[in-house]
């Protein structure tokens, strides 16, 4: 549920890092006890967040909800290192305090119908493809997830995955751990046997989800795209995340913060960015 802005200032909630795990090169999981957030988490929202001082950096980094969960008032982050906020969450213990802003965004479409769905994550896309995988799961709906990395060190094993009933299939670039290729490489794999998803989902690097989407068309599958861009506010009101998507006669700016980051692929125009 899209927060409304006087809602704000309850959306953020210091919380505390009751685990984190170094799950692949570069790659933690962390557990936050954040009650307000695993309330109302949906696949697909991110949260906004502050680690360290208030002024460095300036502004908060989104990330993806990992997974959520209501009973042990639990959210889990899955992050890549990058840059500085990155750094920093890699380098905290458990204790530490992080601060952040959410859920916010619109997320994947679910509960979903009966259908079934393939969820095809690039790299660290894996993030909030998890935790919809597991909603999916748990409401008994077919759901595969299709998952391509760089390298095998650059995914997390298998143990990761297992722990949670889940079984990707893997690609790598260098073919040291999976299929050669990449998760668009699976995604055509898997059209070409034959099967026939209700729906697509994806999250990864632009080029990857602009060729899932064209896959989708080809077949004439709904595909349902979670993009990135830098956000400055989060919350809809600088514009900075703005992104094209085509609409019957011309091109119109969306929110990637407020209006998505979840959108439907086929309006994206993915040639623009
Ligand atoms: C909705 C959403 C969900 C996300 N979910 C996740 C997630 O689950 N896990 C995850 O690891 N990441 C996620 N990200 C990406 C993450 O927010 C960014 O990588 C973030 O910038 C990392 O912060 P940092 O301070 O560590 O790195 P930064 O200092 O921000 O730098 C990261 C990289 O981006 C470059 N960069 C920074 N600003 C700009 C700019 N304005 N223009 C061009 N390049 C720039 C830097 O040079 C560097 O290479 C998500 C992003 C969005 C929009």
């Amino acid at each position: 549920m899209l927060p409304d802005h006087n809602l704000i200032p309850h959306l953020i909630h210091q919380c505390t890092l009751i685990e984190i795990n170094k799950v692949a090169e570069n790659w933690y999981r962390l557990k936050l006890q954040a009650p307000a957030a695993a309330a109302y988490a949906e696949p697909g929202q991110f949260v906004h967040l502050r680690a360290g001082s208030a002024s460095d950096p300036l502004l908060r980094r989104p990330f993806s909800i990992h997974n959520a969960d209501s009973r042990a008032n639990e959210i889990w982050l899955l992050i890549r290192v990058a840059g500085k906020v990155t750094s920093a969450l890699a380098g905290l213990s458990p204790g530490g305090i992080i601060n952040i802003l959410g859920p916010l965004g619109t997320g994947f479409p679910v509960p979903d119908d009966e259908g079934s769905a393939l969820l095809v994550a690039g790299g660290i896309g894996l993030a909030p493809l998890y935790f919809l995988t597991l909603r999916r799961q748990a409401a008994a709906l077919p759901t595969e997830l299709l998952l391509g990395g760089l390298t095998g060190n650059a995914l997390p094993d298998d143990s990761f995955f297992f722990r949670d009933g889940v079984h990707p299939l893997i690609a790598t670039n260098d073919g040291s751990r999976g299929y050669r290729g990449t998760a668009a490489d699976l995604l055509e794999m898997r059209l070409q046997s034959g099967i026939r998803p209700t729906r697509i989902f994806a999250c990864g690097p632009v080029s990857m989800l602009a060729r899932v989407v064209e896959l989708g068309r080809n077949c004439g599958l709904p595909v349902y795209v979670s993009l990135e861009s830098f956000l400055a506010c989060a919350v809809g009101a600088c514009l900075g995340c703005a992104f094209p998507f085509k609409t019957d006669d011309h091109i119109e700016y969306r929110r990637v913060c407020r209006d998505g980051p979840v959108f439907s692929g086929e309006e994206a125009c993915f040639e623009l960015v």
